[in-house]
């Protein structure tokens, strides 16, 4: 593939990137230590300007907010969005997660409500689908959903939502046939929640943030309307919601991103009286996580060019996801060294280096390489699907790892957006 820019796409690029220097928010160490309301007030703000400019969603149909363009557009934008250094956006789960599985399995009806909204941030999306005795297991869900009428029903308990705690709506997976086999008597739903009978508890993370949650479901009324795809066949749509986030969490901009601070960072940090970065051990470390950043970078032009000649996406997911996850990890951790003893510095401390992000992000990409699917259950699928090893032994009879069979459409590399 020819990866230089048409005379067109240049012209865009020139665009996107005049735009980004002008309205990319300058950030202080200070912005870390806002008050949540006010943070996510904040990154609402900036979601709706990226929005109002064009540069949103931009594969999207024209009739539900996006830009009806071509994915060639899209990965410009992320290009640029790496070098301008802007900030993630507050509304991924929306963006990348429910906005594309609604307009593959979504009604005209629920796309026309929806998605425009998850866009102008004015509606923020999260995911329940864990919950205390379904995680890698996933179909062992119990959440129920019992069909009166034209509503459900639904009572039960979910676990590890992200965002709860200021999201607008969640997409739900509940059991609606508890007779059927465990993968087809499971719905997919979509609940506001600001219905009555919602209870959503924050659980405090490692990071000594409250990031995700509980929530209780107690006899909770959701319109009929809101079912994703067919009644009990609710597995094939959590299926492609799955595909999405594991491109989200493997997001090439993201860990661009996280490489050019730990860059910077090793200039700036003095070891013996020089800066880290001329340290031969250090020069050598950053070399050795430059090649893979440059190896991730190459292969999501790879998925790229087979997006683009219409090839099936196949395990590319669970890759991207297993080596996106591990690398933002060891990124994190080669920043902790280079610090020394600065390096667990928390936020609030004057002295800790980058605002004292680099313990958060060790933290947080701890956790990412759980969310999503764990590391394990990603080498499985790639051994199992695309490696044709022999399946693992399983007490149940239909494939148990959530994603196994994800279809999808195909990978869109590093769009810009946050975490689950
Ligand atoms: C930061 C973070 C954010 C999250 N956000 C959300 C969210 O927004 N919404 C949501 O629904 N969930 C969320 N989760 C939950 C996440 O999806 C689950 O934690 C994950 O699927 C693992 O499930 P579990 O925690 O129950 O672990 P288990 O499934 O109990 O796994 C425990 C261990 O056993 C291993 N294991 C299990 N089965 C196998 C197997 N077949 N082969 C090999 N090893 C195996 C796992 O790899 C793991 O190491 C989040 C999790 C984290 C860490």
């Amino acid at each position: 593939m020819d990866l230089s820019d048409s005379p067109e796409e240049a012209t865009f690029r020139r665009t996107v990137r005049a735009w980004l220097g002008a309205n990319v928010p300058r950030r202080t160490r200070h912005d870390a230590l806002l008050p949540e309301p006010e943070r996510v007030t904040r990154a609402k703000a900036w979601q709706r300007r990226v929005y109002d400019a064009g540069w949103l969603a931009l594969a999207w149909p024209h009739e539900y907010g996006g830009q009806g363009a071509d994915v060639v557009r899209q990965t410009i934008v992320n290009e640029e969005w790496v070098r301008a250094r802007a900030p993630q956006l507050i509304g991924g789960m929306g963006i990348q997660m429910v906005g594309p599985t609604l307009i593959a399995h979504g009604t005209e009806a629920q796309r026309r409500r929806l998605l425009p909204k998850i866009l102008t941030a004015e509606e923020i999306w999260c995911q329940g689908y864990s919950e205390p005795g379904a995680g890698s297991d996933l179909a062992s869900l119990r959440t129920r959903a019992e069909l009166c009428d034209d509503q459900f029903v639904v009572n039960g308990q979910k676990i590890w939502t992200s965002n709860a705690q200021f999201a607008d709506w969640m997409f739900c997976l509940v059991r609606t046939d508890p007779e059927a086999p465990k993968h087809r008597g499971i719905s997919y739903l979509l609940v506001d929640m600001h219905t009555p009978g919602i209870t959503v508890r924050p659980l405090v993370q490692m990071t000594g943030d409250p990031g995700f949650n509980e929530v209780f479901f107690e006899d909770v009324r959701v319109p009929r309307a809101n079912l994703v795809g067919q009644l009990h066949d609710g597995w094939t749509v959590a299926n492609a919601t799955l595909f999405h986030e594991r491109n989200m969490l493997s997001s090439t901009t993201r860990t661009q991103q996280l490489f050019q601070r730990l860059v910077r960072r090793a200039q700036r940090h003095q070891r013996g009286g020089r800066p880290a970065s001329e340290d031969a051990v250090v020069r050598q470390r950053l070399a050795g996580l430059a090649i893979r950043v440059e190896t991730m970078r190459l292969e999501a032009y790879r998925q790229l060019t087979d997006t683009i000649r219409g090839r099936r996406p196949g395990i590319n997911a669970s890759v991207n996801k297993l080596v996106g996850c591990e690398l933002n990890h060891d990124i994190a951790r080669a920043a902790l060294e280079i610090l020394g003893d600065y390096a667990w510095l928390a936020k609030e401390d004057d002295r800790a280096a980058d605002g004292g992000l680099w313990p958060i992000d060790f933290m947080f990409a701890l956790g990412l390489i759980i969310g999503g699917g764990t590391a394990q259950v990603q080498k499985n699928i790639i051994a199992e699907r695309g490696l044709g090893m022999p399946r693992e032994v399983r007490p149940a009879p239909v494939a148990a790892v959530p994603g196994a069979a994800a279809p999808g459409p195909p990978a869109v590399p590093g769009t810009p957006g946050g975490a689950a």
